[in-house]
């Protein structure tokens, strides 16, 4: 038997029909780039995630650079943030000349650990840049706490977090700006590079539209020089689409995630945690164990797909070294770079896929 870690194709069969028809409609329209189905896309986000304002952008690593720029960050700046990420996230800050600030995760969540932030803040720090990973929120209370007391915004990069709560309130929608990824991959995922940001704030709001379009207004007089980050009218169709189905999705997950809890908890794995403040829709289900290369392995050798999300962390990055941090500084974030393994998850995998899955795991840990 083969197990995937993510098949994208069986969501598409589910729903073939309205996708194709969405796809067409907008070649119908020949209203490519924003326009009337960016802007419904948008509509539709500002009532799913409860904000007052999204702003369909072209990824979600432009949208922590838009985010960034528009709260001023600049050269020489410092900026809050995890190592244990997908690159973008460093990346972004990185990119307008700003130090990104590692901050060591809380191995129970992998998020940021909030208790070491403090320590980190300076006369330089001008931003907390908390990521939701594998689908959870980081404890943005004391983060905002800590923001409102230096004066710092927070942005949060929700890119694996779409429709996760913190406290009942929508993952994206609790710092000064959130920030969202629809590659194919994620929760909600377009057919190509996609993204969002969310903001209750109308200056932030309109100066990050202004930014989306190279600091134009009006068309051909710039005030600002900014970039081409827009959305594309075919990706905001078919996510139009399928965010109709995005709750049911994140139930599936939920039920995906509590089935491997089940069957999984007596082994000597570290199983994923959920912080009582959260609602968690598992963007990845992780667990960690020191044995993870040769259980990978063994996995792979039964016909089962795991990933590891992410085998180096950020502060040990070659085009980082700049930054000075060394092996050792951020151990958390080194162990669960060591540690942690992906299982398939994906609202579509079938019961007998996860009972395979987890049989292997089991006769893994059995043969040790
Ligand atoms: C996917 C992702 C991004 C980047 O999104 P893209 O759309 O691929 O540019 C940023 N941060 C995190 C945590 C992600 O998972």
């Amino acid at each position: 038997m083969k197990v995937v870690s993510l098949d994208l194709k069986r969501q598409y069969e589910s729903i073939r029909a309205e996708i194709d028809k969405a796809v067409l409609d907008v070649v119908a329209n020949q209203s490519f780039i924003l326009g009337p189905f960016v802007e419904s896309f948008e509509q539709d986000i500002t009532k799913f995630c409860l904000v007052k304002h999204a702003i369909g952008v072209s990824s979600g690593t432009d949208a922590i650079l838009l985010a960034l720029m528009a709260c001023g960050i600049k050269d020489g700046d410092e900026v809050i943030t995890t190592p244990f990420t997908f690159f973008a996230t460093a990346g972004s800050i990185a990119r307008l000349g700003a130090v990104p600030v590692f901050v060591d995760i809380d191995p129970s969540t992998y998020n940021i650990d909030v208790n070491k932030i403090s320590i980190a803040v300076n006369r330089k720090t001008k931003a907390i840049l908390p990521v939701h990973l594998y689908g959870q929120c980081a404890d943005m209370d004391v983060i905002l706490e800590i923001a409102n007391a230096n004066g710092l915004k927070v942005i949060e990069d929700a890119a694996q977090a779409i429709g996760a709560t913190y406290k009942g309130k929508n993952a994206g929608t609790i710092g000064n700006i959130g920030c969202f990824s629809f590659y194919p991959s994620k929760n909600l995922g377009g057919y190509g590079d996609g993204g969002l940001i969310t903001t209750n704030d109308d200056k932030l709001a309109e100066f990050i539209k202004l930014l989306r379009v190279h600091g134009a207004k009006p068309k051909y007089y710039h005030s600002y020089v900014g970039i081409n980050a827009r959305l594309d009218a075919v990706q905001a169709a078919i996510l139009s689409v399928k965010l109709k189905y995005l709750s049911e999705w994140s139930e599936s997950r939920r039920m995906i995630a509590s089935y491997y809890n089940e069957y999984l908890k007596n082994l000597p794995v570290k199983m994923p945690d959920t912080a009582s403040y959260n609602t968690h829709i598992f963007h990845q289900y992780v667990i960690a164990t020191p044995h993870r290369d040769k259980l990978m392995e063994y996995l792979k050798q039964q016909g089962i797909e795991t990933v590891i999300y992410y085998p180096l962390p950020l502060h040990l990055q070659k085009c980082f070294e700049y930054l000075g941090y060394k092996k050792g500084d951020l151990p958390e974030s080194e162990k669960a770079a060591n540690e942690t393994l992906a299982l398939p998850i994906f609202p579509e995998i079938t019961r007998k896929e996860q009972d395979y899955v987890i049989e292997y795991i089991k006769k893994f840990f059995s043969s040790l």
